[in-house]
């Protein structure tokens, strides 16, 4: 047997308690998601923020990109100081205290019996919700990296159902993102606290599953171990400096967002996109001229360093499933079925069941092409990505320029986009991900893993940015919509031949890697 101890349909046992966790904690991060534009942009007495589309654009960039961008400290938290398991229990609660502090407003209001429409925020509103965004960023940053590290370690080297196992892990996460925004945005249409408290909910049930079966991953992910006790007092200090050093930014960050000093979310957003790409590139730069490596593997980080810029590029259209789409389906989407008002949140379950349903037959089509010698190579399923999310924003062209009329447009535009967009993600997604553990040269694993899930915060910033633009929220910006998303279709499709004129060149920097 490839495994030690007991095991469920083949896999180890623990397979299922950190399916359920990440399903749970998908949950939450997907039911809330799916409601944060809708809930920016509603006017006050809607029941939302009245943001304007700018404004929210950028928050809703800052918020998606934090989540991916912690995940790099998360990471290695976990592996100098608290270990895998411990990071995940700790970001899991974190994450749900981030969520529920979002529903406190519906809860204050339920006391006091205010139920008439509001004419302008209170204090307690904006603080709970600025506050509510940093602790979900720094729990997801805990749990998110470390929950799959687990997974990987459950199996051992050279094991054959490593990646099974992680098809399975996926699944748990998209039952999550299956669900979560059709309970969620069902108890939002009362009142949109309630979808954000029930996301919590959802993520205590996965803390207390995460506990009550934590014997299935007795041993995997623990805290490294210290024996030399000059070396167990620091190990101490750290901890306690990393633990107020984090308590420390939240009420810096939550002083600034909450406009006690005035600051622009928009500058800040923009600064930071500026920022990770100088990091990114700043570091492979630096890897490649001191890095001390062979010409082989420079060449390597430099492919990385090329897919870095197409991956920030399929993200940034990809994301936009929560920000820009959102709204289109709650602007300019005729949702009325039998009389009854869909919630626009519905459609964020769509991107979720494709991937369940058609996730095994991509698996498929990659097996059967690979025994006859077609299987593309990595920067041709690349190309495909780029040009299946450049196809699906070619379809919200045409469903724009009925909104631009004064029409809604019919609901099979958004899912087709969006079945369009989950067919680039299963072309793109899991390629770029076993590609850069492949192309790392020895020692730079971590990081090089790092750089890429900084590929992912970008692309999620940009997609927040460009909703701000391409949302049709004046009568200005609904006339150019049409243009907007043909402008994202040259980009991305121009981005896409643009790869496939430099395959030749990528694949010969890639050596015997496939
Ligand atoms: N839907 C997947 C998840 O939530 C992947 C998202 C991504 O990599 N941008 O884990």
């Amino acid at each position: 047997p490839e495994f030690e101890g007991p095991t469920v349909f083949g896999h180890p046992k623990g397979l299922m308690t950190l399916f359920f966790t990440e399903m749970w904690e998908r949950f939450s991060y997907y039911g809330m998601r799916a409601l944060l534009i809708l809930f920016m942009t509603k006017t006050i007495a809607d029941g939302g923020l009245g943001f304007d589309d700018t404004t929210s654009g950028a928050i809703y960039g800052l918020y998606t990109m934090g989540v991916y961008l912690l995940a790099l400290p998360g990471g290695w938290l976990a592996d100098r100081l608290f270990g895998l398991k411990k990071s995940v229990w700790y970001g899991g609660i974190i994450i749900a205290i981030g969520h529920f502090m979002m529903a406190v407003p519906g809860v204050a209001a339920w006391i006091n019996g205010a139920h008439e429409a509001k004419t302008e925020l209170s204090t307690l509103d904006t603080s709970t919700f600025f506050l509510g965004l940093i602790l979900i960023v720094l729990g997801t940053g805990l749990l998110k990296p470390n929950i799959s590290s687990i997974v990987g370690q459950l199996y051992p080297k050279g094991s054959t159902k490593r990646d099974a196992g992680f098809s399975i892990f996926y699944m748990g996460i998209n039952l999550g993102g299956f669900i979560a925004p059709i309970a969620c945005g069902t108890l939002a249409t009362y009142d949109m606290h309630l979808g954000f408290g029930l996301a919590g909910f959802g993520m205590v049930l996965g803390l207390i599953q995460y506990k009550l079966t934590a014997k299935n991953i007795e041993g995997y992910g623990e805290a490294p171990v210290v024996e030399i006790p000059s070396e167990v007092e620091r190990q101490k200090k750290l901890k306690s400096s990393v633990t107020w050093i984090g308590v420390g930014l939240v009420a810096i960050l939550a002083v600034l967002f909450m406009g006690v000093i005035p600051i622009n979310v928009s500058a800040i957003a923009g600064a930071s996109g500026t920022v990770i790409a100088l990091v990114a590139f700043g570091y492979l730069g630096y890897v490649i001229a001191f890095g001390g490596l062979s010409k082989m593997d420079k060449n390597k980080v430099g492919v990385i360093a090329i897919l870095f810029l197409f991956s920030a590029m399929f993200w940034s259209g990809f994301e936009q499933a929560g920000s820009t789409l959102n709204l289109f389906g709650e602007r300019f989407t005729d949702r009325t079925v039998l009389g009854w008002e869909i919630p626009a949140s519905y459609f964020q379950s769509i991107n979720s069941l494709f991937i369940i349903i058609f996730a095994p037959f991509f698996g498929a089509l990659w097996v059967w092409l690979g025994r006859r010698n077609l299987e593309p190579s990595s920067p041709l399923k690349f190309t495909f990505g780029l040009l299946l999310l450049g196809l699906g924003f070619f379809v919200m062209y045409f469903a724009a320029k009925i909104a631009a009329s004064g029409e809604l447009a019919a609901p099979t535009w958004l899912i087709m986009t969006y079945m369009l967009h989950t067919f680039g993600e299963l072309s793109l997604s899991p390629v770029g991900l076993s590609l850069v553990t492949k192309l790392a040269p020895n020692g730079y694993g971590g990081q090089m893993m790092g750089i890429w899930f900084l590929s992912v915060a970008l692309g999620n910033l940009i997609a927040g940015l460009i909703a701000g633009e391409a949302s049709g929220g004046s009568e200005e910006a609904l006339a150019n919509m049409p243009d907007q998303y043909l402008l994202i279709v040259y980009t991305v499709v121009g981005s896409a031949v643009l790869l496939f004129l430099l395959k030749p060149v990528i694949r010969k920097m890639m050596g015997e890697v496939h």
